[in-house]
């Protein structure tokens, strides 16, 4: 499953916004289906016959062993590629790669999902699996952020989240949209209703890197201990498996010992210019 992409046949395909469209998949071998298992946060490297292979997160739950799901934005010649496919097509699977997130490690803690755009893919597997398990965490808290009201995705998704004991979702949009209920402005501007304790907690981010990196400053403000935020980091990976280099942030490979990474960890290298 590492260097030799796996078929896998399209069962299902759901437009979720104009450029926004997720595919759920089936290996066309059982035994590679039942073999096949994922922690939340990993990717899988998709490929395209005759066009290519790209780094996409797994947006399943990890417990649902009969499919993968995958949630794709068009923005280039591969993403465009297999956003023309259909059910019944095939596509080759290479996976899962990457790091996860600490998700047993953080039991009993308060748990804070902040993402934006479509960053909160990475994110969902882990939400699935947190929301599942709502008795091995204390609160639980979502803020999530688009630039336009209408780029919100899975809004079914986030109601039925919320209708969960204790769990608190914020939504923002830069601009609005008739009938736009959320904040309008950065989601920045909505972590101080986060109900957390600075000594008791883990932050898990996804998003573009300026949002993750405003979001660390301001919870170095509040006293969270750079150890309790995690953040997925997007490079641009091609062999998923730290051969290529494609991926390299400093010493590290994004692909290998990330795409999730401890902000203790990646704070000296993010942001900084040239890498
Ligand atoms: C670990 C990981 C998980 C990802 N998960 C998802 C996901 O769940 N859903 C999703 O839609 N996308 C995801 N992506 C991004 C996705 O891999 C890229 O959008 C895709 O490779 C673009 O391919 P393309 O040929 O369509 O675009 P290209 O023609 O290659 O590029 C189009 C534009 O996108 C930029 N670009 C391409 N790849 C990246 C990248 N990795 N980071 C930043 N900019 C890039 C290019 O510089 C260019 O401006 C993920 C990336 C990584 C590294």
């Amino acid at each position: 499953m590492i260097h030799l992409p796996q078929a896998a046949i399209i069962t299902e395909r759901i437009q979720e916004t104009k450029t926004i469209f997720t595919l759920k998949l089936r290996f066309e071998d059982p035994q590679i289906q039942a073999e096949y298992h994922f922690q939340p946060g990993q990717f899988n490297m998709l490929y395209l016959h005759g066009v290519g292979e790209i780094p996409i997160s797994i947006v399943s739950d990890p417990k649902d062993s009969d499919f993968l799901q995958h949630t794709i934005r068009v923005v280039g010649r591969v993403t465009q590629g297999f956003s023309r496919l259909q059910a019944g097509d095939s596509i080759g699977v290479r996976g899962a790669f990457g790091s996860a997130w600490p998700l047993a490690e953080n039991k009993r803690k308060d748990i804070i999902f902040f993402t934006g755009g479509l960053g909160c893919a990475p994110v969902v597997a882990a939400i699935k699996y947190v929301l599942k398990r709502r008795n091995d965490y204390d609160n639980v808290c979502i803020i999530q952020g688009v630039k336009h009201a209408d780029d919100l995705i899975w809004r079914q998704q986030y109601q039925t989240w919320q209708e969960q004991h204790n769990v608190q979702i914020y939504l923002a949009a830069d601009v609005s949209s008739p009938g736009w209920k959320g904040h309008v402005g950065p989601p920045t501007e909505l972590l101080h209703q986060a109900d957390f304790d600075p000594d008791n907690c883990c932050f898990m981010l996804c998003g573009p890197q300026p949002m993750m990196i405003a979001v660390c400053q301001q919870l170095h403000g509040k006293g969270v201990p750079d150890n309790a935020i995690w953040l997925s980091l997007e490079r641009n990976m091609q062999c998923g498996n730290a051969q290529c280099g494609h991926c390299q942030i400093g010493p590290l490979f994004a692909c290998k010992q990330g795409p999730v990474f401890n902000y203790s960890t990646i704070k000296q290298f993010i942001g900084k210019p040239g890498l």
